[in-house]
């Protein structure tokens, strides 16, 4: 529960400061610059750089959001958030000492924060991160992992294209005090008790005199062009001949149209030299100006000292639209619709497809899991176990074997399984972890036991002192066992004999090595193996044996028999038991297939209609690897 509150908080801060970034990708590329210039290696960075860090940021913390929302790679979002947190959190801590920038800019102009409440905010989020961190598999999926990719492909592939497009426009939402609908009169204006006005540091100079203008620029009624270049030295040129067609445009109709730049005499010089600009410019502050408008060039229009539209220099109107005056040219005519239409438009082109994805991923979970139901119908209409069971063979001391069970009975707790899950663990671990996971949905497993029932046989343990330590089960058989310790049909037979006896439930392994498979003997094989061990066992006890076919051959090699080729054998071996025991016993059993199994082929196993599960080895050491494998049942 609280990892998950942790993750949906991270994800929200996430996806909220990824999406005010890449809403106004300019901005925290003017950020950057700042920092650079405080730093003093602003002129180290290529000019395209700021630009790039800021998109690449503002993708990643967008992206690892929407990840951490919907549980998708759990694992390595966490890691990689921790990282962040780990960088930025010493970082804040610096700039809140230094302070070479006011404001740090991590949510863009939507919120903006002292440096210390930045990092007071990332003392949480880096405590949030630590905690997601640790316990990144306790957090839920909201998608499943067959179609976790087709939300992650297209959270970075909608916030590429908002990006490009927000540099090619406008911010779409605008949380400036210059947005459309503003009145600059009153964001510029002192309040009584000395309050910062939200518009501050813009001054108009005359160019000659560095007399200020801005109360008769601004303060004048009537219709007013002003076209913002911070640094003409930079500003896209390419636009001259929509300057040429509004410059004419604003003589005809006795309209101002003056350029705004923070650029000194030589630069204005140069661009008039360059474009043939023919209106009247104005100094103003810089960084003033990009706040006003995210375009260099960029126009405003103003009603008295409202704003009535604003325009990046992709968009500047030609003289097609330039064709009346200003009060009959609707498109002049902004207002807040704009920005209502644009919130309205991120719903529908992001959120609104990727809810229905996530419902169509629920629907396809369900019928799946009723395919996978529907699939196995038995004719005595009961349902066989499905089990997932992990034969840890000689890994993991004590502690590691203690951390891996608590590690999967967290996860498990988290996320009931839909089948039965047993842990098959060396001897010195069964009393702890049987005692670990007693409240839990996973049974404990030895991996042998003896032939005989006590005594003086140094070194052995029998099945009355497994089952002592609280295991269930007991893997008999098992072709390691057959092959480095001689274990015969005869001796496999006492041993199952005793486990039964002292009430443990048998996984037997059973399968034909490579060469028994090239010459076409894995029928013969496996019946002799259950004939030689299991096949004298009355129906009753029957009840009480697990089946694993395990093909020698693909043990720990990387090598899985292909679906086609496990069924094919798994269905023969549970005709041997219905000519044993019936058909209604014969559908009753379970039979598991051993053999490189993993959670990339463990779904298409698993849907065959014989095959009722998996031994698992090698994938069984880690809990995320075989938590996939239990998640095939899904
Ligand atoms: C096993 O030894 O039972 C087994 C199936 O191993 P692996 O999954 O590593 O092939």
């Amino acid at each position: 529960m609280a990892v998950n509150i942790c993750r949906i908080l991270m994800g929200a801060v996430l996806v909220f400061s990824g999406t005010v970034k890449i809403i106004d990708p300019r901005g925290t590329e003017y950020k950057i610059q700042d920092y650079a210039a405080a730093l003093g290696f602003s002129n180290d960075l290529p000019t395209y750089m700021p630009l790039a860090l800021g998109v690449a940021l503002a993708l990643l913390e967008f992206s690892l959001g929407i990840y951490l929302m919907f549980g998708i790679r759990r694992k390595w979002t966490s890691r990689i958030v921790l990282l962040m947190m780990l960088l930025f959190t010493p970082w804040s801590l610096y700039l809140a000492i230094t302070n070479p920038v006011h404001d740090c800019g991590c949510f863009g102009d939507a919120i903006q924060l002292t440096n210390w409440q930045t990092f007071g905010k990332n003392i949480v989020l880096l405590t949030v991160a630590l905690i997601l961190w640790k316990w990144h598999h306790l957090g839920k999926r909201l998608i499943s992992q067959h179609s976790q990719w087709l939300v992650a492909l297209y959270s970075w592939l909608f916030g590429f294209l908002l990006a490009g497009y927000t540099i090619y426009t406008l911010p779409i939402i605008d949380f400036r005090p210059y947005h459309i609908g503003a009145d600059l009169a009153e964001q510029m204006a002192w309040k009584e008790d000395g309050t910062v006005p939200p518009i501050s540091d813009l001054m108009i100079l005359d160019t000659e005199t560095g007399q200020d203008l801005t109360d008769s620029i601004i303060a004048t009624p009537g219709w007013k062009f002003l076209l913002i270049a911070p640094r003409l030295e930079v500003a896209d040129d390419g636009v001259m001949d929509r300057l040429a067609e509004l410059t004419d445009y604003c003589k005809r109709n006795h309209y101002l149209l003056i350029c705004l730049t923070g650029s000194d005499h030589d630069g204005i010089m140069n661009w008039c030299d360059i474009t043939g600009a023919e209106y009247p410019f104005c100094q103003a502050d810089e960084t003033a100006l990009k706040t006003a408008i995210r375009s260099n060039p960029g126009l405003i229009l103003l009603n008295g000292s409202i704003i009535e539209g604003k325009w990046a220099s992709s968009q500047l109107p030609g003289y097609k639209e330039l064709n009346a005056p200003v009060e009959e040219l609707k498109w002049a005519h902004q207002k807040q619709e704009t920005m209502r239409q644009h919130v309205i438009a991120l719903f529908s082109l992001y959120v609104i497809p990727l809810l229905l994805l996530t419902l169509l991923d629920f629907i396809w979970s369900l019928y799946r899991k009723n395919k996978n139901t529907i699939h196995k119908p038995l004719k005595t209409n009961k349902m066989r176990k499905h089990i997932v069971a992990g034969n840890w063979k000689m890994n993991k001391n004590l502690q590691e074997g203690v951390a891996l069970a608590t590690e999967l009975k967290e996860m498990l707790a988290a996320e009931k399984p839909n089948c039965d899950v047993i842990i098959g663990t060396p001897f010195i671990h069964l009393a702890t972890v049987s005692d670990l996971l007693k409240d839990s949905v996973i049974a404990v497993s030895a991996e042998n036991c003896a032939n005989k029932a006590s005594g003086a046989y140094t070194g052995e343990v029998s099945a009355e002192m497994v089952k002592s330590t609280g295991a269930e089960y007991v893997i008999l058989g098992h072709s390691e066992r057959r092959e480095y310790y001689n274990e015969t049909p005869e001796i496999l037979k006492e041993k199952v004999d005793l486990a039964l006896a002292n009430g443990l439930k048998v996984i037997f392994c059973i399968g034909e090595s490579l060469e028994q498979r090239e010459a076409n003997e894995q029928e013969a094989v496996c019946k002799a193996e259950l004939a030689g061990s299991v096949f004298h066992l009355t129906a009753e006890q029957w009840k009480n044996i697990v089946i694993a076919y395990e093909p020698i051959w693909a043990i720990g090699t990387g090598k899985t028999a292909t679906a086609e080729q496990a069924e094919e054998i798994h269905a023969y071996i549970r005709s041997c038991v219905a000519d044993v025991y019936g058909k209604e016993v014969a559908d009753e059993t379970s039979i598991l297939y051993g053999g490189s199994c993993k959670g990339s082929n463990a779904p298409e196993l698993f849907g065959k209609e014989d095959i009722d599960g998996g031994l698992i080895g090698g994938a069984s050491l880690k809990a995320a690897d075989f938590k996939a494998i239990i998640d095939a049942w899904k």
